[in-house]
């Protein structure tokens, strides 16, 4: 058995709305139980959305050299790869891909790397993707919207069919700031703020199989809110300081942390 064989039986999927599908690599799980999609330890999951015409594969987040195999037999149609942002762990075995969509201003980050992040040789063609504009997949529309914070372009996704949030890492329980991005907590605060006028029920985000409600902004809120007086701070190698706090536990879904980048 070669090493692709054995990545696609770790590969399993569950249709958590009609035609939105968490894909999640069985070796990584939040539990003791491969297969949980309970809140828990963080894990890396893809999102496939599909309609009539066409799918989207939202994130590379697994490290599985069969994803994109295992997306396409199950989508039926042709599958685009959408980027939530540019991360080394949103884009696992990319050069498989013949395009990539994502938002401009991530772009530096996957041809030129960062600190943590190698740049990516030979990298697939870029199209970009930009707020308010949408993607037609046939019969499913789904929103972009820009909201800078954890990288400077990343994106979140409404799926108008299913009333769902796709959330990547900005919407999630596991939030990082600062890294690669400069923008204060007040001004992600205010963005969240309006966020919450859109037309969703239901936030799913990367490093979680849980679904989250909408009323997860209020919390990302409070944590960005506290942080900065509460938050404990502690000196990383490379990144000079960095300050973390959290709300509630890791296994209960009122959870929430912060890890944000002090650039003072
Ligand atoms: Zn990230």
């Amino acid at each position: 058995m070669n090493l692709e064989d054995e990545d696609m039986d770790h590969i399993f999927h569950c249709e958590v709305k009609p035609g939105l599908y968490i894909l999640c690599d069985d070796r990584q799980s939040p539990t003791d139980d491969p297969k949980s999609l309970v809140p828990g330890k963080p894990t890396g999951n893809s999102y496939l959305v599909v309609g009539s015409e066409k799918a989207i594969l939202l994130d590379l987040a697994l490290d599985n050299k069969s994803l994109k195999e295992y997306a396409e037999n199950l989508a039926g149609v042709p599958v685009q790869l959408v980027l939530s942002h540019a991360h080394v762990d949103h884009i696992y075995h990319i050069t498989q891909f013949p395009e990539v969509w994502l938002h401009p201003d991530d772009e530096k980050l996957l041809r030129h790397g960062a600190v943590f992040q190698r740049p990516v040789k030979n990298c697939p063609p870029l199209h970009f993707l930009r707020d308010g504009e949408i993607i037609d997949l046939g019969n499913r529309i789904l929103d972009v919207i820009h909201l800078p914070g954890h990288t400077d372009g990343s994106i979140l996704l409404i799926d108008r069919n299913t009333r769902t949030l796709l959330g990547g890492d900005t919407v999630a329980r596991h939030l990082l700031h600062g890294m690669h991005t400069k923008i204060p907590p007040e001004e992600i605060i205010r963005r969240m703020e309006a966020l919450k006028d859109l037309h969703f029920d239901t936030i799913y985000c990367t490093h979680d199989r849980c679904s989250l409600p909408k009323s997860h902004i209020d919390l990302i809120q409070e944590v960005l809110r506290r942080y900065p007086i509460e938050g404990k701070l502690q000196t990383i190698p490379l990144l000079t300081k960095i300050r973390t706090f959290s709300i509630g536990a890791q296994k209960e879904l009122h959870y929430c942390d912060v890890a944000a980048v002090e650039h003072k």
